[in-house]
């Protein structure tokens, strides 16, 4: 006789453990490696991610692979279609190790084309990136005034909807702020937190309501909310 373990996994796809229920004493709420929250089951159908088969009497010392599918539902796990959205975000990081700031810049026109809402302040400083650099600044967070409640995002302009774990453009353009891609039209809810980044403009701190990073927080910039 023997009997299915599960396993705990981060966001990314880091395995925290292949014997969740045996070895409680692994659990880990967020990932030590990245920082993602971690689970245990599949976001869409909520099968148990399975992990180490204990047979009886046999000591199996073979590692157990993260799955790239649930084998319930067939949908990916969130690190699959995390590995599709870096695509953008390896391509920014490639650039700015090996490039200067005005190919940094030529990269962002690449990506965002429509130049109407890119009126947002990046200054570099003592000649750093403005894009790689991290922000030492002070941040003012606000309340929100109106209702909190809950929204769908938007792409505006075909731009990536990406959830930053810092209210700052900086962000948007550094992957290690990076949270996730949310969808377009992924059901969201204001958390009642907004920075103003520039005159008018404001990241909104938020929590994704549905999909694969259902339950996550985050900070999203304004034009991907229509507030109206
Ligand atoms: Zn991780
Ligand atoms: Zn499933």
């Amino acid at each position: 006789m023997g009997h299915q373990d599960y396993q705990q996994v981060c966001l990314n796809g880091h395995q925290i453990t292949s014997s969740y229920l045996v070895n409680p004493e692994y659990k880990k709420d967020r990932c030590p490696d990245c920082g993602k929250p971690t689970i245990t089951s599949c976001p869409s159908c909520n099968a148990p991610i399975k992990g180490h088969m204990f047979v009886d009497g046999i000591t199996d010392l073979t590692p157990d692979p993260v799955p790239h599918y649930c084998d319930n539902c067939g949908d990916p796990y969130p690190w699959k279609k995390v590995n599709k959205s870096l695509k953008l975000s390896g391509l920014v990081k490639l650039i700015g190790v090996v490039g200067s700031v005005a190919s940094i810049i030529g990269l962002l026109v690449y990506f965002w084309p429509s130049s109407k809402d890119t009126n947002v302040s990046i200054e570099s400083h003592d000649g750093q990136s403005p894009v790689i650099t991290d922000n030492k600044g002070n941040v003012n967070i606000n309340y929100l005034s109106t209702k909190q409640r809950s929204l769908s995002v938007f792409s505006n302009d075909n731009k990536p909807i990406i959830l930053v774990t810092f209210p700052s453009m900086d962000s948007v353009y550094n992957q290690n702020r990076h949270i996730c891609i949310l969808t377009e039209g992924t059901q969201i809810y204001l958390t009642g937190l907004k920075h103003e980044f520039a005159p008018g403009r404001y990241f909104y701190r938020i929590k994704v309501l549905e999909g694969p990073s259902k339950g996550i927080e985050g900070w999203v910039s304004d034009e991907h909310l229509k507030m109206g």
